[in-house]
């Protein structure tokens, strides 16, 4: 048997259930939230991750992985209060979410060094408390695999090599990251089994996609209600194809939707939705829209939704 860390403490990895693989509580930048703290309403913050996540819970999901890193505003004591009042477990991650940006602390301190501050929080616990993060993360986009991008995948990698603890990358399909991400997690010895590419669905190019997954890695069809990097139809079609060629065993499903996000000013979520750059982006569309969908296509059967939504994420957490 073997067990997983949440917000909550070590729970066996039988006991996570369904799984929304991939969602944010809440995501802003720490450096704003620390500096100019009254520009934020810690109680709609509150609120509304409550909101989502116990609609969530209304859908029959008992565990969300939070992949909220460095730069996104990660904060267990946040997530442990969500959890706690809604009875749902959390998944907390370490590693770092950057582009190319590094703080001076990193760009001097070698791979290693990094590595090091990852592990004390798989295995120790984050920002003060016990609470032990349960995977790595990190992220590449745009700009591609820069020289900083690649320093924290390697350091990311040497963590997960150090601990057998999971990795989820972001990519950008757009820009192809995806592949050299796996290169370098594969060069530093990471069981590629371990491997999560993330937003690998805002691409409808399927041989890209099976490409990865022949390395052996999972990839996350995640970012349902996000219209502006693909439409639900055409990420409903590259998940059917990918059934029918057999991969549920690879593919994970989720909205990375943000509980709160401080990107934009508030009033942009309305243009966005106006302009259907986002379209119902929440912790439910997949169960509201993209099952049923994918059940009306024959492509997704009881078998097929158990793989995806309780065997894939207990395999990648714990394998
Ligand atoms: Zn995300």
């Amino acid at each position: 048997m073997s067990s997983v860390n949440t917000v909550q403490g070590s729970v066996d990895a039988d006991d996570l259930g369904l799984v929304l693989i991939h969602e944010h509580l809440r995501f802003r930048d720490e450096a704003v939230a620390e500096e100019w703290p009254d520009r934020y309403d810690a109680q709609a913050e509150l609120d509304a991750a409550l909101e989502a996540v116990d609609a969530a819970k209304s859908r029959g999901v008992q565990t969300i992985v939070d992949p909220t890193a460095m730069f996104g505003g990660r904060d267990v004591r946040f997530m442990a209060r969500v959890a706690e009042q809604t009875g749902v477990r959390v998944l907390a991650c370490t590693g770092i979410y950057s582009y190319d940006y590094l703080p001076h602390y990193f760009e001097n301190r070698d791979v290693d060094a990094m590595a090091a501050h990852f592990v004390a929080d798989l295995q120790g616990g984050v920002q003060g408390t016990d609470i032990k993060a349960a995977l790595l993360k990190c992220a590449a986009d745009a700009p591609g695999v820069t020289e900083n991008v690649e320093k924290i995948h390697r350091a990311v990698a040497r963590a997960s090599v150090q601990t057998g603890a999971p990795i989820m990358a972001h990519s950008m399909p757009a820009a192809g990251t995806g592949p050299r991400q796996v290169q370098i997690f594969e060069q530093e010895g990471v069981d590629l089994a371990r491997v999560q590419i993330a937003h690998c669905g805002d691409t409808d190019d399927v041989s890209y996609i099976e490409g990865l997954i022949e390395k052996g890695v999972y990839v996350g069809l995640d970012r349902y209600g996000l219209e502006m990097f693909l439409p639900i139809d055409k990420r409903n079609a590259t998940a059917a194809e990918l059934l029918r060629r057999g991969h549920a065993e690879r593919l994970m499903i989720s909205q990375d939707y943000c509980a709160t996000i401080d990107w934009f000013p508030p009033e942009a979520a309305q243009v966005f939705e106006s302009r259907g750059a986002i379209r119902n982006w929440s912790m439910t569309l997949v169960f509201d829209e993209v099952i049923p969908a994918l059940r009306k296509d024959g492509v997704l059967d009881d078998d097929a939704f158990h793989t995806i939504f309780v065997e894939n994420p207990k395999r990648w957490l714990t394998a």
